[in-house]
């Protein structure tokens, strides 16, 4: 009897039990799902708006193509990093285009460490060891070594420069690039383009009117200026510098095309108006970068090297 009302009491009670429990859970789950239903929506516009926004923002930058590692030797403390130098290769061209990827190398003294050192021109020096292995490289890796009539002719569409292209150019016109990189270059076969400033020439240390003759088998030269002079100042004074090296090199027969590298690194809107007044066709600058435009003829980059290998300047 004791059992039979105990089972009374027990069985409704935990009927009871199982159905309030069944009834808690649903509503749980049920509330749950509510919750992630109401999350995913959220997530949902939250995800349509940022497409929208990608859609509506243009190109993404890619810094890496024009401001790569400038390696071991520092840029320029005169060059001054112009806005160009951010945009990609597909931006610069839909701004200044047709671009060409171009490696224009920038020297100046060829010499001995020791020489360099007793003279205190290391930050300005490739060893002659090492202006050797830059054009082993280049053959190695089957670099085309083109001219400033190569580059000119990409300017006016009447030629192309191939894929993997490198310019080499020497700035100041001392006689070391006669001594020792003229002979390295001769056996290789590889043209060059020497900045001279005029004024200095047959000076100690300098290139003679002769010595570059005898070097015109291979090497072109280029306006640097009478005196080396800086690209900023008046438009006279641009006049001057840029107007009597171009009439000395005129007169030496060495001006066919018409290239010019500015002094100390920057261009200027002053010897820009002189350069286009005098027929250049390019002008070089020593902002780091590989990118050549016909928009910016007036403008180009280089890329500095010294005493490491090639590959470290990315080529
Ligand atoms: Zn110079």
């Amino acid at each position: 009897m004791r059992n039979k009302s105990l089972y009374i009491l027990i069985v409704p009670a935990v009927i009871v039990t199982i159905f309030m429990t069944l009834l808690i859970s649903k509503e749980l789950v049920e509330g749950k799902l509510s919750l992630h239903k109401t999350r995913l929506k959220n997530n949902l516009s939250q995800i349509k708006t940022q497409v929208k926004a990608l859609i509506a923002t243009p190109t993404i930058v890619n810094n890496n193509l024009v401001s790569t590692s400038s390696a071991t030797l520092p840029a320029s403390s005169s060059a001054t990093a112009s806005p160009s130098a951010k945009l990609s290769f597909e931006q610069m061209n839909n701004l200044y285009g047709p671009c060409v990827k171009l490696s224009v190398l920038m020297y100046h003294h060829v010499q001995e460490e020791a020489d360099a050192k007793a003279k205190k021109q290391t930050g300005l020096t490739t060893t002659p060891e090492f202006f050797l292995k830059h054009m082993q490289y280049l053959k190695d890796k089957g670099y085309s070594v083109v001219t400033p009539s190569d580059l000119a002719g990409f300017f006016n569409g009447t030629n192309k420069i191939p894929n993997k292209s490198a310019m080499i150019t020497l700035d100041d016109g001392y006689y070391d690039n006669y001594q020792y990189a003229y002979p390295i270059l001769k056996q290789f076969g590889f043209h060059a383009t020497v900045f001279t400033p005029t004024g200095l020439l047959n000076n100690p240390g300098y290139l003679s009117w002769q010595d570059m003759n005898n070097m015109k088998d291979l090497v072109s030269f280029g306006n640097h200026t009478w005196s080396h002079h800086s690209s900023s100042g008046t438009k006279e004074e641009q006049e001057k510098e840029i107007g009597m090296a171009n009439q000395q090199l005129n007169e030496h027969g060495f001006n066919s095309v018409k290239s010019f590298a500015y002094p100390y690194g920057p261009s200027s809107n002053n010897a820009e108006q002189v350069l286009k007044e005098k027929g250049y066709t390019m002008a070089f600058t020593t902002v780091h970068g590989n990118i050549m435009c016909k928009g910016k003829y007036l403008d180009l980059p280089r890329i500095r090297v010294g005493n490491a290998p090639l590959n470290n300047y990315g080529l």
